[in-house]
């Protein structure tokens, strides 16, 4: 499979390039020259299949004759090592849980994934120089890369974190791991550690000392398996026969724009929603029709804190840019922190369901929909709600018990690199 810059400036490349790569010469996001549906007897037979062959059927023409049939099974297999239960909390309405992976956040898959096609790829390659991994994390993001890249031969990674601005427990999924993960804590906010990790990109003294590469979802290899969420959702959902939709807590848009290329495959979803906290520039953009970027706000979801949606690209393209057909398939709601929650104590004390102020907000969006349109609604819970604790109503909160994984890295000491400036930060990565 090849794959073209979504600037239009850049030349085709293989899957393995657009991973190394992350984003084209040009900046544009890579985007797969060809999106070819699946046979009907797939979507037939898709009860009988476990999910390593669903998942196997879904990305084979993305990565295409360069990991070979076992390999890729392979490293399905070691993805796709933990549940994705489908809770079903009331007559139309059901939680996609996909908070059961090692940093108990949906990004674990794209990151295992990810890391073990650079691993593959190094090993193939019996390439001299290390790939280095480079990520600006507000929370989720680091840790689950920390994690699914850790052991990898030939890749190092390197996790920028705003000091005082995450969460004990994500601090500790980025700092306590070792081995080929470093952490630098800085001095700043989120954009400064964004800023950081972009003007390393761009930055000519690297050229042949360390080759860089993102692991955020604007890589393919992170955004591409997300799709397979949609289809383990729609094995279990099948058999009642209904119109499906899907509701997506969202903030760089990779999660849901992956649903929408399940559906360009075949998978039968009838419409997808939108749920942002006060970032809005989606919701408004479908409202108005004018596209306005805006700097982040922070709330208490903010893995969702992102005013300027990096993936939103790659939903237009799959649209054919007409604003006509985006608004077809997809709707949209933002809600403020007091409504979020709201919507968790209701949650709990309606159907004794604790979710996360990110799954709750995905929870909102569907039951405003459903207010208009008779459906089967699944919304995506994203995050594990103790990875929000300290934002989450008092009384729930308090009730909550520390998940093994989490249990785990709580005695393991932080180790990390205090830095306040870029110079600082080059510095270290060439020594
Ligand atoms: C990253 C994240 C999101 C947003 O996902 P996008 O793919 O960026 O839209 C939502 N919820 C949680 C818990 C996250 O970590």
């Amino acid at each position: 499979m090849k794959y073209f810059s979504l600037n239009h400036n850049a030349p085709d490349v293989s899957f393995q390039e657009a991973v190394v790569r992350g984003l084209a010469p040009d900046k544009g996001l890579y985007f797969p020259k060809e999106i070819n549906k699946l046979p009907d007897s797939f979507f037939n037979d898709i009860e009988s299949l476990d999910n390593v062959s669903i998942a196997y059927e879904a990305i084979k023409q993305f990565v295409g004759d360069e990991i070979p049939e076992t390999d890729l099974k392979a490293i399905l297999t070691d993805v796709l090592n933990f549940d994705f239960p489908v809770v079903e909390i009331d007559d139309n309405i059901a939680s996609l849980e996909l908070y059961h992976g090692p940093t108990m956040a949906f990004k674990d898959v794209g990151a295992r994934f990810m890391a073990r096609c650079l691993g593959y790829f190094n090993k193939q390659n019996n390439t001299k120089q290390d790939v280095t991994v480079l990520v600006a994390t507000s929370g989720d993001t680091g840790g689950a890369v920390a994690s699914g890249f850790l052991g990898v031969d030939g890749v190092e990674v390197v996790i920028l974190y705003p000091s005082g601005k995450v969460s004990d427990i994500q601090e500790r999924q980025l700092t306590t791991l070792g081995q080929n993960i470093t952490a630098f804590e800085v001095e700043g906010v989120f954009d400064d550690c964004q800023d950081m990790v972009k003007r390393a990109f761009l930055d000519e003294d690297f050229k042949g000392k360390r080759s860089l590469t993102s692991a955020n979802s604007i890589n393919i290899a992170r955004w591409l398996p997300q799709m397979f969420y949609y289809f383990f959702a729609y094995k279990v959902l099948k058999h009642k026969n209904e119109k499906l939709v899907f509701s997506v807590p969202s903030g760089n848009y990779g999660n849901i724009c992956a649903g929408m290329m399940a559906q360009k495959l075949g998978l039968p979803i009838e419409h997808f929603i939108t749920g942002t906290n006060a970032n809005a520039v989606v919701p408004e953009y479908l409202e108005t029709g004018n596209y306005t970027t805006k700097s982040s706000v922070q709330t208490i979801s903010n893995a969702m804190d992102v005013g300027a949606p990096s993936n939103f690209i790659r939903i237009e393209e799959l649209h054919h840019h007409s604003f006509e057909k985006l608004k077809a398939n997809l709707s949209g709601y933002s809600y403020s922190d007091s409504e979020t929650l709201d919507a968790i104590n209701h949650l709990k004390e309606k159907y004794n369901y604790v979710a996360d102020p990110h799954g709750a907000i995905g929870y909102m969006a569907l039951k405003d929909y459903l207010n208009k349109k008779i459906a089967q609604g699944v919304f995506l819970e994203t995050a594990h709600p103790i990875k929000f604790l300290p934002v989450m109503p008092k009384a729930i909160a308090d009730e909550m018990s520390i998940p093994p994984q989490i249990e785990a890295i709580l005695h393991l000491e932080k180790k990390r690199i205090l830095i306040s400036n870029y110079e600082q930060l080059k510095q270290q990565l060439l020594n």
